[in-house]
């Protein structure tokens, strides 16, 4: 028996609930299969936990979260909380989230399943077998820099300022990861920045290619104009590898990637903070889809983000590889054998519910692992 994993679950509000009740299922199937146990812990979330507490999450919430070794998280929002205060709407709790845990690195992979490679905006053959990374950077640049506001200006004119700022160690510290999954894939970098224009493009430059050389070179590292990567991205996806950059270029970069493998139902994402003296970082695994109001409440959600955003958890946070391998197949293996969701599910496929898909994911590994 592998000892404890300590992990917090917020399923938060419209179809958050509906994809974490697949995870549930997979917690289950783990501990009865492989003989791995979690101490699960469930707590709100975004408009759920505004409805109980009057805030997006509380103190002893964020208490709970600071010491799971993870936080799996479902989505939140939804129209029933538009009109409650800028601070504690529900999206306030996952900004507070990501802030309290300094999750300063946000993994987005771009895996293009062969079964759907025709949902994808590019050719077939441009996208299947696709699998890049992206890292972006998540607490620094131009959405947090001062100087920013509004001003009015005695002309008349109104000023709009926002600060593009990067410091060495924060450079240092996403690149390291980055290059730290290079290498647990396949050994490639591109760090993108906009070095001809801007000046905190040039120091990100010349610090990624300090952090390659001092302490990775065996990984390949190349530099790329986060114009031309965009352009790349759609062009030749199939390049690169991972994909290192900063907030801003990220933030669009990975949402261009997003739609090279089709669906948002099928994305997860991970944010992960500094590591502590036993090498354990803060780790927050998430799908990249919002709570989806249109179809809360109807059985038709796509677990699979929420569920590839628990095998990266697995991989990431707790180094189970193996299960979090098997898990994908099980994922690979569903939607060969037609599993669709409606979100997936193209003309002429009758779609499947979201249950029914947990069910065939299950089903799946019980045939990987006899
Ligand atoms: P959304 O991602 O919730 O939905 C966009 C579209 O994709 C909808 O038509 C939805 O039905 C579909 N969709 C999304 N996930 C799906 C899934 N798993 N299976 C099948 N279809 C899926 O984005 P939105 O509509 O712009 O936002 C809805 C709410 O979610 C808003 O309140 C927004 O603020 C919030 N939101 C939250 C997060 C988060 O919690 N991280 C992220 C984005 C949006």
């Amino acid at each position: 028996m592998v000892a404890n994993k300590k992990l917090l679950m917020l399923p938060g509000d419209g179809i958050g609930p509906e994809v974490m009740a697949e995870v549930r299922r997979l917690i289950d199937w783990m501990d009865r299969r492989r003989h791995v146990s979690f101490d699960v812990t469930e707590d709100l979330v975004g408009g759920a936990a505004y409805d109980v507490h009057g805030v997006a999450i509380t103190d002893a919430t964020m208490e709970a979260a600071l010491g799971a070794d993870a936080v799996l998280f479902g989505a939140v929002g939804g129209p029933k909380w538009d009109d409650v205060g800028y601070d504690v709407r529900p999206e306030a709790g996952l900004l507070r989230l990501r802030k309290d845990l300094d999750l300063f690195a946000n993994l987005r992979p771009a895996i293009c399943f062969d079964a759907l490679a025709d949902a994808s905006s590019l050719k077939r053959d441009l996208v299947s077998g696709l699998d890049i990374l992206i890292v972006r950077e998540l607490t620094g640049g131009v959405y947090f820099g001062e100087p920013r506001g509004i001003e009015d200006l005695p002309d008349g004119q109104r000023r709009g300022v926002n600060t593009q700022v990067y410091t060495t160690s924060e450079i240092h510290r996403v690149c390291r990861v980055a290059f730290d999954l290079a290498r647990k894939r396949g050994n490639r970098v591109c760090s993108t920045e906009k070095s001809n224009v801007m000046e905190s493009g040039v120091l990100w430059r010349q610090e990624a290619q300090r952090v390659h050389d001092e302490e990775f070179p065996d990984v390949e590292l190349t530099h790329m104009l986060a114009d031309n990567c965009g352009m790349q991205l759609v062009r030749n996806p199939a390049q690169f590898d991972v994909i290192v950059t900063d907030n801003l270029f990220g933030d669009m970069l990975s949402d261009v990637a997003s739609m090279l493998t089709g669906s948002l139902g099928m994305l997860p994402s991970a944010s992960l903070g500094p590591a502590d003296d036993s090498g354990r970082r803060r780790a927050l695994y998430e799908p990249v889809h919002g709570s989806a109001p249109d179809i809360a409440g109807q059985g038709k959600a796509n677990p699979l983000a929420m569920i590839q955003s628990y095998a990266m958890m697995l991989r990431y946070s707790f180094d189970m590889a193996e299960d979090a391998d098997l898990l994908e197949q099980a994922v690979r293996n569903a939607l060969d054998s037609g599993c669709r969701t409606i979100d997936i599910a193209g003309s002429g496929i009758s779609p499947i519910s979201c249950t029914e898909m947990g069910a065939a994911i299950v089903d799946e590994l019980d045939r990987l692992a006899a």
